[in-house]
């Protein structure tokens, strides 16, 4: 059995309050790792360390030093690939082929991307008429906290690990208490490569136990938070008050909008990418497949062909691209939303059962991607949020009617958008209230490029320029 440690202050330390929490692999239902159930202690702990290395040598360090680091980071994570996605798919249930191709590699992006955002990152100049001018300097927030979900627990961590360390702040972080792994070993590999003991810690366990204390803390400057958006509300309510500066990245319920001029295999290759990878369990996916209704039928038949023919089985098996949901509760709860769909008058075209799975698989937490078609776009299956592998299909007559659809939920995080028509893609994706629009792709992610949501989607952008404006202050400078 693993053990896991908090790290705190470059020591791997157990939870002050000697309790500890289960990390149950999804696939079989059986204890991984035992996981640090910790306090307010430790949390008070790992914001000290923190403060202290800003103090000592890790806030001496150049913006070189620190991407030469992001960059050392990178290559001993890409090292142990293997280890890294199969500790990511033992605590998620995502397929290992998943974790290989898309998880541990985008992770490794991640530290690669933002070493070289801050060497090459430059800041603002401005000659005034008189013969002053303005320099702007950039400096850290402090200490940051980092808070993460279970659904991509490397790949977002290091969102946000590499742009706060390359920029100099010292980092809190607290992964979820489902998928607790992958963030052990990044605080292992970051003491390998020689970051400063405070630099990074590490403190595991509940949300409200670990998060709530965090979040609060008068030393912690900045918090970034991604997760669902009721809790998003109470981290912005405990932070608001004390002036920290805040990135939310919330739920999502997003649209994928075929047009009968669009290329027919490709939207439903996006559409099958983007309502089933990683079990729908991504804050981007298509759960709400929009079909103009000259093509509806034909169009849904073949989805639903193709989405029952999707491999499931053995996450750890490389052929399978459907895995487990990640915990007993989150299927009661995608199990619950199947049964509304149906009181709701919907017809279940395909899954809503838990497949028949036997062997290590008996107890694990499973179910068939979902298609369910003849909701009204309003129902509630329609329009919450059930992160996990159900796509409702909604047909439509009109452009107007589309987008009304479209924006007709209160999330407004993402849309694929697939046509032939050059001006209705630009028309389009201009009018869908939300952060990011992919038109003819799902998915296809560039960091550079700005990502967050609008209305309960969460509030700031990463990515970028935007990562590195979030976790710094400017300082004007006049000079006469
Ligand atoms: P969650 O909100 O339950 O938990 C997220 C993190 O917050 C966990 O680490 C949890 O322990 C912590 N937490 C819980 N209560 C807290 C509190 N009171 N104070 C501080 N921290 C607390 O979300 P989840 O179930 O882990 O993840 C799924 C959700 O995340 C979905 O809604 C999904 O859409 C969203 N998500 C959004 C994005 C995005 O970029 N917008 C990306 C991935 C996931």
């Amino acid at each position: 059995m693993k053990v896991l440690t908090n790290h705190i202050g470059g020591e791997a330390v157990p939870p002050s309050t000697n309790a500890w929490l289960d990390d149950h692999d999804p696939a079989t239902g059986q204890v991984a790792a035992r996981v640090p159930r910790s306090g307010e202690a430790d949390v008070n702990a790992a914001v000290a360390a923190a403060r202290a290395s800003l103090a000592g040598p890790w806030g001496g360090w150049s913006t070189a030093e620190r991407a030469d680091l992001m960059d050392e980071v990178a290559d001993r994570i890409e090292q142990r690939l293997e280890d890294f996605a199969h500790a990511e798919t033992e605590d998620t249930g995502k397929p290992l082929h998943t974790s290989k191709t898309l998880d541990i590699p985008r992770s490794v992006a991640n530290f690669r991307f933002f070493a070289g955002a801050v060497r090459h990152s430059e800041t603002a100049f401005h000659e005034m008429a008189n013969g002053a001018f303005n320099y702007t300097l950039r400096r850290p927030l402090g200490v940051v906290a980092l808070i993460t979900p279970w659904n991509l627990p490397l790949y977002l961590l290091s969102w946000k690990v590499a742009p706060a360390m390359a920029t100099g702040n010292a980092v809190v972080a607290k992964p979820s208490e489902l998928t607790p792994q992958t963030a052990s070993m990044l605080a292992e590999v970051l003491a390998e490569v020689g970051a400063p003991a405070g630099s990074f810690n590490l403190v595991h366990g509940n949300g409200p136990e670990v998060g709530g204390p965090l979040v609060s803390h008068r030393d912690v400057a900045g918090v970034s938070f991604t997760g669902g958006t009721a809790t998003g509300a109470l981290v912005a309510a405990a932070a608001a008050p004390k002036f920290k500066k805040l990135s939310l990245e919330l739920g999502g319920k997003n649209p994928t909008l075929v047009f009968a001029d669009a290329d027919r295999e490709a939207a439903l290759n996006g559409a099958v990418r983007a309502g089933f990878t990683n079990t729908g369990q991504i804050c981007l996916c298509g759960s709400r497949l929009l079909v103009e209704r000259s093509i509806h039928d034909d169009f849904v038949d073949e989805l639903v062909a193709r989405v029952e023919a999707l491999p499931q089985g053995d996450p750890m098996d490389e052929a399978t691209r459907v895995g487990a949901l990640v915990s007993e509760a989150h299927r009661d709860k995608v199990e619950g939303y199947v049964r509304l769909a149906r009181e709701e008058g919907g017809t279940i075209r395909c899954g809503g059962v838990r497949p028949r799975l036997g062997g290590r698989l008996e107890g694990g937490w499973f179910l068939r991607p979902t298609v369910v078609t003849g909701l009204a776009p309003a129902c509630r299956t329609a329009t919450e949020e059930i992160f996990g592998p159900v796509v409702t299909v909604h047909p439509f007559d009109t452009e107007e009617e589309a987008l009304a659809i479209a924006n007709g939920v209160r999330y407004g995080l993402s849309a694929s958008l697939w046509t032939q028509n050059l001006a209705r893609a630009h028309r389009v994706a201009a009018a869908l209230e939300v952060g990011m629009v992919w038109v003819n792709t799902w998915l296809m992610r560039d960091l550079r490029v700005p990502f967050g949501g609008l209305k309960d989607s969460g509030v700031g952008r990463e990515g970028g320029k935007y990562s590195l404006s979030f976790y710094t202050d400017d300082k004007n400078v006049c000079i006469s």
